[in-house]
């Protein structure tokens, strides 16, 4: 299919959240390195502000797992492309970012989606009900800045059942691709954005 045949109508959608027509899509073929068709799609509604951002692989249609081995400043401008079917797994700070309902797609390198995972675990804080507990999330926080700070080595893997989110690696050596089984795929959980080590450390 080229850009040029995407039907734009087809695209025209009332808001899922208030349903008025006032919504503006945006959608593009983006020429990725490694993956030359990237569909991206944004939905916005002017009414309730809400926002809808996608990607669709039109390149590959097969879940695959990416894992990246990241160690150093550079490795850390590593591009996730997250559709909003994929997960993101850090194992080292057992943080985990699963589709939900509520999921959009993204574009952010390794350091920008620690920050992320940072500031949202700093939202915690003030849910904090206990010093202990409360010391327990700024221990996270700390140790979020000394990975981003100093780079330490740190894997992230992206999984997509539908095979529309990728790493765009900074160093491709350090890129493992692995196809997934089709019991695999169907395991990736949904729900929402979960951050498992803090989670782990309250019980
Ligand atoms: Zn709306």
């Amino acid at each position: 299919m080229a850009s040029e045949d995407l039907d734009l109508d087809m695209m025209k959608t009332p808001c899922p959240v208030c349903e008025s027509n006032n919504t503006k899509v945006i959608q593009k073929i983006m020429d990725l390195p490694h993956f030359p068709q990237m569909w991206f799609f944004n939905l916005s509604c002017s009414d309730c502000h809400y926002k809808y951002n996608d990607f669709i692989n039109l390149s590959i249609k097969d879940p695959f797992r990416y894992i990246y081995h990241a160690e150093n400043k550079e490795d850390y401008t590593t591009k996730i492309v997250r559709a909003a079917n994929g997960t993101i797994r850090f194992p080292q700070i057992e943080a985990i970012i699963e589709p939900g309902p509520n999921a959009v797609g993204f574009i952010n390198n390794i350091e920008g989606i620690l920050r992320d995972i940072q500031g949202k675990v700093k939202f915690l804080l003030s849910d904090a009900e206990t010093q202990e507990e409360r010391k327990k999330i700024m221990d996270y926080i700390t140790m979020l800045d000394e990975y981003i700070e100093n780079n330490k080595p740190i894997d992230i893997i992206v999984e997509d059942p539908f095979g529309n989110s990728t790493i765009i690696p900074a160093d491709v050596t350090k890129l493992e691709t692995i196809k997934l089984s089709e019991e695999e795929a169907e395991k990736l959980k949904t729900g929402f954005v979960v951050f498992e080590g803090v989670k782990e450390k309250h019980d």
